[in-house]
């Protein structure tokens, strides 16, 4: 169990820039992401598009962003938690909140910030029949879980994550068969993955099928194969032990539906003074509040973080005044931010 100050549901943008707001009122977190890198949407959507949007910033990257978020959260030394989702939040006696994690993480928490965005993102699931029954044995989603040693590999995707897979299983040589299925024969990734994924195709140590996948083939319990409609229009079988599912992330709301909260079309209700939820000392910024007005925008989710983290100040330091402090001028933040204080006259 670890016992904290806030703890900041989501490492997208608006979470990250909540641990900076928070860091500057005194206040440490710990963040948690289902995801196995910080950035959400920024990262997982739009890494390499430009954003115009951003004050004082004319362009950058939404890989930038983050980039630069994350610098800017260095001097408050966030424990990260990825790859796991919040699965539970319940009401302590004393007024915190316990949650628990999907890796069975729990934290005590005076204070929550749900900077959930549209939902913990989440592998897109092969939806055939019976593959349910074979997740996590012969249908996988993360390299770690697949055991490749001597086994038939079939990679299923056609950007950049499914590619990079083949080729890691490819180049370790582990695999007795490496296969990309894809409904064309054309990848979308950067151009130095697709010329190490020629080269492997090339020596034969990469086959590319394309078409989409109809029908798991199974035997005694076991996988053997897809039944894939090629691109001439035929069904035909491509062998394989193993699946390793690469179709991309989609966002799922998940349990934070049951969690007690007000909520109005998925959405977590808050006030515009405090961005404070129904629930006492939970918070909700970014995407995933609503409240009249609101635009889902990069800079409605800064704002709503700095008023968020003022008011949870009055409930972690209680009795004690929240001074407004000028990160310009002021010595405390300096020492917060771990930045000389301007010297001269
Ligand atoms: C293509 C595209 C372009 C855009 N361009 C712009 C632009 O130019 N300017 C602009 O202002 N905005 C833009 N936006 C919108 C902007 O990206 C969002 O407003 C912003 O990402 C919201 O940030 P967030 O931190 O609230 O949520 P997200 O970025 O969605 O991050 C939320 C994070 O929370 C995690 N999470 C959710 N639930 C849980 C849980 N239960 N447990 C653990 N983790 C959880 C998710 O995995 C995710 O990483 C764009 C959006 C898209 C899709």
């Amino acid at each position: 169990m670890i016992e904290t100050d806030a703890l900041v549901i989501g490492a997208g943008p608006v979470g990250l820039f909540q641990v900076f707001e928070l860091g500057l009122l005194g206040i440490s977190a710990q963040v948690v992401d289902a995801l196995p890198h910080v950035g959400g949407q920024c990262i997982e959507l739009y890494a390499d598009k430009p954003i115009y949007d951003i004050p004082g910033v004319p362009v950058c990257s939404g890989r930038e962003l983050v980039e630069r978020l994350q610098q800017q959260v260095r001097p408050f030394a966030p424990t990260l938690h990825l790859g796991q989702e919040v699965s539970a939040l319940q009401p302590q006696p004393d007024g915190r909140w316990q949650l628990r994690t999907s890796t069975g993480q729990a934290f005590l928490a005076k204070t929550v910030f749900i900077a959930a965005g549209v939902g913990a993102f989440q592998p897109k699931r092969l939806r055939l029949e019976g593959a349910e029954a074979l997740e996590g044995r012969h249908i996988h989603h993360r390299l770690d879980s697949l055991p490749a040693h001597g086994q038939r590999v079939l990679v299923l995707g056609g950007e950049a994550p499914a590619v990079t897979a083949a080729l890691e299983l490819a180049e370790a040589g582990a695999a007795a068969q490496v296969t990309l299925l894809h409904r064309k024969d054309a990848f979308k990734a950067p151009t130095e993955l697709l010329a190490r994924l020629q080269a492997l195709r090339d020596a034969g140590r990469i086959q590319v099928e394309v078409g989409q996948p109809l029908a798991l083939r199974t035997a005694d319990g076991g996988l053997q194969g897809l039944d894939i409609l090629d691109a001439a229009g035929q069904t035909r079988p491509v062998a394989a032990d193993h699946l390793l599912v690469r179709l991309g992330l989609s966002p799922r709301l998940g349990a934070l539906a049951d969690w007690g909260l007000a909520l109005e079309r998925k959405l977590v209700t808050v006030d515009t003074a405090r961005f404070e939820t129904s629930l006492p000392g939970v918070y909700a910024v970014g995407d995933i509040n609503h409240y009249p007005g609101k635009r889902k925008l990069l800079v409605s989710g800064f704002h709503e973080a700095t008023l968020a983290a003022f008011a949870a100040a009055e409930r972690v330091f209680p009795g004690q005044p929240i001074h407004l402090q000028y990160t310009t001028t002021s010595p405390k933040l300096h020492e917060r931010l771990g930045v000389s204080a301007p010297t001269g006259d």
